[in-house]
C-alpha cells in the first residue's frame, strides 16, 4: 500500500474498505501514470473499460495457496485430471465480489467505478506501478506479501487517488522480468518445459509457446515438446508459482472464497470428461473459471485426453 499520508481522503476510504475485506495488499495509481501505462491499449478495449474517463486506479492482490490440492471432490472414476489451484475455485469471481463490495462500502456509486479482473488491461505492469511488487523471471508479478501466488484485479476510479500530486515511481528494473529476482532461478528450474529463461541463458522472460498453462487454453494443436511434459493437467499449471520463495507467505493467507465460488474443484475424472457431451461439460463448468465463453467443451476433452496419456 502507498504511504497513507500521500493518499487523498477518497482513496483512504477505498483503501480501508479493501483492507476490511482481506485485500490488504493493494496500491493506487494516479491519473497521469494510468494514462501513460495504458496509452498502448487497443482503442476498443480502452472504450470498453472507460479508460478515458478514469482518473486513477487501485490494484489488489488476492492470494491463493499453490497446489497440489487433492482434497477437492473428484466426482467420477479415476484417473483424474488436475485444475491448477488458482482456478480450482472461481477466485476471479471472489475478487470481483470483494472489489465491488469495497467500492460500494466506500460510498462509490455503481456507475463511478469499473472493475477489471482477468481482463485485457495490462494488469501486471499496473500492479508494479501501484507498488505491489516486481515482474519475476516467470513473467508473473512477484507481489510483496504473496509472491507469485495471487490473482490480480483492480478498479478504475473517478478521482485521482493522489489528488493530482502524482504517485510513486516504480523501483528501477521492476518492470523487467527477473531483474528483481537477483540470483534466484527456482522457477526456471521447476518449469517442466524450460519455458522460463534461466540466468545466463541469453534469453529473458517467458517463452509463452513452451508454457503448459498457455496451451491449456488454446485450441490449436499442442507442440510435441509441451505434450511430452503435460502430466495430469486439465487447466493451468503452477509449478513455477510453487517454486517461488516469495510465495511462502500464502500458507497463512485468508481464503475468502464463498460457497458459490468453490467450483470446479482440483481433480476431475478423465473418463467423465472425455465421455461428457457439450451440454454436460457446459453445465458442470457453469459459474467457474472453466466456464468462460471463450473455452469450448472440445478444449476440455482434448486436455483430458492429453492428461490421460
Ligand atoms: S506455468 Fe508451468 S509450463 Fe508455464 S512457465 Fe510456469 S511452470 Fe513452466
Ligand atoms: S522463483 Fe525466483 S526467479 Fe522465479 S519469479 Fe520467484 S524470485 Fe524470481
Amino acid at each position: 500500500m502507498h504511504a497513507p499520508e500521500s493518499l487523498s481522503p477518497f482513496a483512504h476510504a477505498v483503501s480501508a474498505s479493501l483492507a476490511a475485506r482481506g485485500l490488504s495488499e493493494h496500491g493506487f495509481i494516479g491519473a497521469a501514470e494510468l494514462g501513460a501505462a495504458t496509452s498502448r491499449v487497443d482503442a476498443s478495449v480502452a472504450a470498453a473499460y472507460g479508460l478515458v474517463q478514469a482518473r486513477g486506479a487501485v490494484i489488489a492482490a488476492l492470494p491463493y495457496r499453490a497446489g497440489p490440492d487433492d482434497a477437492a471432490g473428484a466426482g467420477g472414476p479415476a484417473p483424474y485430471a488436475r485444475v491448477a489451484p488458482f482456478a480450482s475455485a472461481n477466485r476471479y469471481a471472489t475478487l470481483v465480489r470483494l472489489l465491488k463490495e469495497a467500492a460500494e462500502s466506500a460510498g462509490l456509486p455503481r456507475h463511478a467505478f469499473r472493475i477489471f479482473v482477468n481482463s485485457r488491461l495490462p494488469e501486471k505492469p499496473l500492479a508494479v506501478l501501484a507498488g505491489l511488487g516486481f515482474i519475476g523471471r516467470s513473467s508473473l508479478l512477484v507481489e510483496r506479501e504473496w509472491g507469485t501466488s495471487c490473482l490480480l484485479g483492480g478498479m478504475l476510479l473517478p478521482e485521482d487517488p493522489f489528488g493530482g500530486r502524482g504517485g510513486r515511481p516504480p523501483e528501477p528494473g521492476a518492470l523487467e522480468p527477473g531483474v528483481g529476482c537477483g540470483s534466484c532461478r527456482a522457477c526456471a528450474d521447476a518449469c517442466p518445459t524450460g519455458a522460463i529463461a534461466a540466468p545466463g541463458s541469453g534469453r529473458a522472460g517467458l517463452d509463452r509457446l513452451a508454457c503448459i498453462q498457455h496451451w491449456t487454453t488454446e485450441p490449436d494443436p499442442v507442440p510435441a515438446r509441451v505434450t511430452a511434459a503435460w502430466g495430469d493437467t486439465l487447466y493451468g499449471c503452477d509449478a513455477c508459482v510453487r517454486a517461488c520463495p516469495f510465495s511462502a507467505g500464502v500458507r497463512d493467507a485468508p481464503d475468502p472464497v464463498s460457497p458459490a465460488e468453490t467450483g470446479p474443484g482440483s481433480l476431475l475424472s478423465i473418463p467423465w470428461l472425455t465421455g461428457a457431451s457439450d451440454g454436460e461439460l457446459r453445465e458442470r463448468f457453469r459459474g467457474t473459471a472453466l466456464g468462460m465463453k471463450r473455452f469450448s467443451p472440445a478444449l476440455w476433452r482434448r486436455n483430458a485426453r492429453l492428461a490421460g496419456k
